[in-house]
């Protein structure tokens, strides 16, 4: 494994304009809060690739890659999951007036890298932490698993009482 970084020094690489490198780095990840559960990143770092290039202007422009996996209930059988999570976040900083162009991550040139991880991989969940992708879920009625209760599972349903009284008219 490489050195763990939580923060890296841009400008110690002192690179020229247009010149981009890149690193392997181990980044520190933290356990996450997602639909009021508690995910725990395994392995807790990640190997991360970050590609960086100085931008004309004194800028950086930041790429940042690792792929990671959480561990915590499925959202909809509550099973254990372990989703897969691949990273892919990008970047810039570039110094000057206008607001948008400056990275939370950067200040100075020291880049959080422990941060901007954290919230990439924030960003980059699905809207549903699943033990699988076709997870079937709990019964709505009896709260089984229906990835294990069988096909034939089911409940008689009350009928509507708008439809008993239908039921009772003859037809002619
Ligand atoms: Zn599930
Ligand atoms: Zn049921």
């Amino acid at each position: 494994m490489p050195a763990r970084t939580d923060s890296f020094d841009l400008g110690r690489l002192r690179l020229t304009s247009g010149e981009g490198r890149r690193l392997v780095l181990e980044v520190a990840l933290d356990p996450l809060q997602f639909g009021g559960e508690t995910y725990v990143v395994t392995p807790a770092a990640a190997e991360a690739t970050l590609d960086l290039s100085r931008t004309t202007h004194n800028g950086y422009a930041l790429r940042l890659r690792f792929d990671t996996t959480l561990q915590g209930p499925c959202m909809r059988c509550l099973d254990p999951a372990r989703p897969a999570i691949s990273v892919d976040a990008r970047e810039v900083d570039q110094p000057g007036d206008v607001e948008e162009l400056r990275s939370p991550y950067v200040d100075e040139e020291l880049l959080d890298l422990h941060a901007w991880a954290r919230d990439a991989l924030a960003l980059a969940l699905p809207a549903q932490l699943l033990c699988r992708e076709d997870c079937a879920g709990l019964c709505p009625v009896c709260g089984a698993d229906l990835n294990t209760a069988g096909p034939q599972h089911g409940h008689e349903r009350a009928p509507d009482p708008r439809w008993a009284k239908l039921s009772e008219l003859k037809l002619d």
